[in-house]
């Protein structure tokens, strides 16, 4: 999982929360349908009022600025 600012989780990917652990058995066809891989969806971390913004890589931490992230929209390599 990327990193969180408090109830916001910023995600370079398009994916959340999927078992890497998986991936042999994906790639060995093992398991056909990778949202089978996914363990938490969106939905559920809306649930918990965790709110994901994907296709969100952060370029800079500012700790010094209450923790605030810097993230760059559109990121394009995943
Ligand atoms: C083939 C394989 C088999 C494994 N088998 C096991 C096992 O049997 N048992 C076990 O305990 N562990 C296993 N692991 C390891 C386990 O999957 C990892 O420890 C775990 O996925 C790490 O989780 P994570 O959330 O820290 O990182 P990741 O799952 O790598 O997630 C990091 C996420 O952060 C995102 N990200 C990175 N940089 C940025 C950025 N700058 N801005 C925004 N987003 C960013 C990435 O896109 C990614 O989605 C396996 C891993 C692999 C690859």
């Amino acid at each position: 999982m990327a990193i969180v600012r408090a109830n916001t989780v910023f995600e370079k990917g398009e994916h959340i929360s999927y078992g890497a652990c998986g991936l042999p058995y994906y790639v060995s066809d093992v398991i056909k349908d990778h949202r089978k891989m996914m363990i938490i969806n969106v939905d559920d971390f809306a649930k918990e009022g965790i709110d994901i913004h994907f296709r969100h890589g952060v370029v800079r931490v500012v700790p010094e600025d209450n923790n605030i992230l810097e993230s760059k929209t559109d990121y394009t390599s995943v």
